[in-house]
């Protein structure tokens, strides 16, 4: 759950990292960062911060970020834990020349490479595992920075998506299952900006080249796409995270061929069609589950309403590091409109639940506020598992689809109704092209080996 951005061939490329970086704050909202390298000077400029993107970067600040190449990160909490030391991006002065890297996703041999890089004297200054992408870098004996890259690359294992600088060159890599997304777009101005979704190639009007593809590693220099290693292990089966396209990215993004919106759309039509509630109207758990709800509310005919009001000046509860205050968040975060809900059958579509005691205080809120049915409808199946790969979710003795039946689920909710989109259905909506995805959250099928916990490493589940 983190958001990368770089920017090649363009004088403003700081100014334009920012902006894709802002476009993507829902990715992480915990610490931000940009490198650049100028090559006039042959000097390099950095600058993290723990907070928000429009906090983070001023006019001061952005003026000394100075260059035509630069790489952007966006940090929820991630593998490592919180704190500056663990934000991106990683900067060092390598063989090479000056290397600047950011990472989204998760590596599931992490602790194994890190114990074997500590056993042979590497000192690290972070917790987190896009660290030891650098050091694998940086003790290669192969002599081109394509090379010792590819080399990196090749030793992990588990998600990542990768934008790295060596001095003005710009690299881009995707792990061979392809769990995150990452695309290319041409800049108006002159140049080429890389992000981890299309909604940051639309705010600074840059053209969708196209995607970096699975186990594909890039070098632009000079405008130039080049495609120089097909890292392996090869994969007859990307797996790109589905919950990309459930939850996760935002709506007016385009990811794995599909604009979310309509993909999220069509959870909503499918999942009205398999959980028929018999409602006056339907809501959404906004913002997320906007576009679901208005698909079932089209496949089955009940109006849609606008029920809740979300405040957009506090974080989404989901991606909030600890639990501390949960609670109180869901009372700041949604207010409901009486007028539309009072006399009520209401029918809450929300995406997904996770631990579910924000949709009980939702239903709380709801009732307090005179809905005379509640029928919960989420527009994914019942997540199961938690995600090695990237996505942040709690244990699996915390989720609570893992410890309940749907009966239970429903009496702990205090809802009349409780329906789940099933694995073929969400499956159906988003196949027009035979594409395969990670459903490992919903059904334990991981795909990438979880080292890691074979070797009996405790796993985590952050980016
Ligand atoms: S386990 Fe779930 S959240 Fe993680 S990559 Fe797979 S589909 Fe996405």
């Amino acid at each position: 759950m983190c958001g990368i951005v770089a920017v090649s061939g363009n004088p403003e490329a700081a100014r334009l990292t920012y902006l894709g970086l802002y476009s993507l704050q829902h990715r992480g909202q915990e610490a931000a960062g940009i490198a650049t390298f100028d090559s006039s000077t042959g000097t390099s400029s950095r600058v993290r911060e723990a907070g928000l993107v429009s906090d983070v970067f001023t006019e001061d600040k952005l003026d000394k970020l100075r260059g035509a190449t630069a790489v952007g990160h966006i940090r929820y909490s991630t593998a490592g834990g919180a704190g500056l030391k663990n934000a991106q991006p990683i900067r060092e002065i390598s063989r090479s020349g000056h290397l600047a890297l950011v990472h989204n996703g998760n590596l599931t041999n992490f602790h194994a490479i890190r114990d074997r890089l500590l056993d042979e004297g590497a000192l690290f200054q972070s917790t987190i595992d896009s660290e030891v992408i650098v050091h694998l870098i940086a003790r290669s004996r192969d002599i081109t920075p394509d090379a010792r890259i590819a080399d990196a690359l090749a030793q992990l294992e588990g998600a990542y998506c990768i934008l790295a600088t060596v001095n003005d060159t710009l690299y881009a890599a995707r792990d061979p299952y392809g769990y995150r997304p990452l695309v290319i777009g041409a800049l108006p101005g002159g140049g080429l900006i890389l992000a981890s979704e299309t909604c940051a190639l639309d705010i600074v009007k840059a053209t969708y080249i196209r995607d970096v593809e699975p186990g594909e590693l890039i070098r632009i220099r000079d405008g130039e796409i080049e495609s120089v290693a097909c890292l392996q292990p090869y994969v007859p089966e990307p797996q790109p995270c589905i919950f990309e396209l459930v939850y996760f990215a935002r709506p007016d993004s385009r990811l794995w061929g599909y604009t979310v919106d309509r993909a999220r759309r069509a959870f909503g039509r499918k999942l009205a069609q398999e959980q028929r509630a018999d409602g006056d109207i339907v809501i959404s758990v906004p913002d997320s589950a906007n576009s679901a709800a208005v698909g079932y509310s089209e496949a089955s005919g009940i109006p849609f309403e606008l029920g809740l009001i979300r405040n957009h000046y506090v974080g989404r509860t989901f991606i909030t590091p600890t639990q501390t205050g949960r609670d109180f968040k869901v009372r700041m975060k949604f207010s409901p409109v009486h007028e539309v809900l009072s006399g009520k059958r209401v029918v809450v579509v929300d995406d997904s639940l996770v631990r579910g005691t924000t949709s009980r205080a939702l239903v709380h809120m709801l009732r307090d506020a005179g809905a005379a049915e509640v029928h919960f409808r989420l527009a994914s199946p019942p997540v199961r598992w938690p995600c090695f790969y990237g996505i942040d979710m709690p244990t699996k003795e915390e989720l609570i689809a893992s410890r309940m039946t749907i009966e239970e689920m429903r009496e702990f909710l205090e809802v009349d109704s409780l329906g789940y989109l099933s694995p073929e259905g969400m499956i159906d909506c988003v196949r027009e092209n035979g594409e395969s995805y990670c459903t490992a959250c919903f059904t334990g099928d991981y795909r990438a080996p979880l080292v890691d916990a074979q070797e009996g490493f405790a796993m985590s589940s952050h980016c």
